[in-house]
């Protein structure tokens, strides 16, 4: 498929347009994702972060020193997680207009993994991946 990525928030208030192709696309199972999303995994869709460009209110919380996470001030939905030196975001694929559009191709923090989730198939790393 082609044309931009796009998507947004449950209210409307906040949309995103990617061009571009991603830069990966992601499972993470560490328990900060648990925790941004409120959900056993996070699925998110990496683009360069010049990629991107957001309309609408965003709130950002710093969850460690590099990444930053965003979501929509006036529904809550989490939206995107972003390197704080801004080389990429990443767009959560639940977020996406079209959230069939991409499939991850690893799972990362295999470690932290909710023993129900099987992803078995995806390729899988106990903690962060390889440089
Ligand atoms: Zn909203
Ligand atoms: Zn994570």
């Amino acid at each position: 498929m082609s044309g931009p990525v796009t998507g947004g928030c449950m209210c409307g208030a906040c949309r995103y347009e990617a061009q571009g192709e991603p830069v990966d696309v992601r499972v993470c199972h560490c328990r900060k994702c648990q925790k941004a999303t409120g959900a056993p995994l996070y699925a998110r869709v990496r683009m360069p972060g010049d990629a991107v460009s957001i309309s609408g209110p965003v709130g950002w919380y710093p969850s460690s020193d590099i990444i930053l996470r965003g979501f929509c001030p006036a529904c809550g939905t989490s939206l995107f997680s972003k390197r704080a030196d801004g080389s990429t975001i990443s767009l959560l694929m639940g977020s996406l207009d079209d959230p069939d559009r991409f499939a991850p191709t690893a799972q990362i923090w295999m470690s932290s993994k909710q023993a129900w989730v099987d992803l078995s198939g995806l390729l899988g790393y106990e903690a962060a991946p390889p440089a």
